[in-house]
């Protein structure tokens, strides 16, 4: 397991990234559609916004495009390299990771965009700001 005081414990335990102790998103479970989008706006722990501007998920797009590249990178890989499989097979599995992954994704990207932005802070210097 990734330990606390990592950017990839924030990133994929979807926790706050000053902290690592508070959650990011209302409900754990990405796939539960209807609370999907729903964050929460500051760290229900240590307080850290999690929108430091208006429209600032804006940019994770740019980090979903990168996911979304490297998977179909591995997906070349697996299914063109190593399995010689044909064209529209790979495509096919490409399009089943990418729509059953989505959520996921989309998520894993705004968690990574804030977590260029904002450092992880030790429990001891956090009480002296
Ligand atoms: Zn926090």
């Amino acid at each position: 397991m990734i330990g606390k005081g990592t950017k990839l414990y924030s990133i994929f335990a979807a926790k706050c990234p000053s902290c690592h102790e508070g959650d990011f998103f209302i409900d754990q479970n990405a796939y539960h559609f209807k609370d999907m989008f729903k964050m929460h706006k500051r760290c229900p722990k240590c307080n850290q916004s999690y929108e430091p501007e208006p429209n600032f998920y804006y940019g994770a797009m740019y980090i979903s495009y990168a996911y979304t590249v490297a998977i179909l990178l591995m997906v070349l890989l697996v299914c063109q390299v190593m399995l010689d499989m044909e064209l529209w097979p790979t495509v096919g599995v490409l399009a089943t990771i990418l729509i059953l992954g989505g959520p996921y994704l989309f998520r894993l990207s705004r968690i990574t965009w804030l977590n260029i932005f904002v450092k992880y802070k030790k429990p001891i210097s956090r009480k002296n700001d």
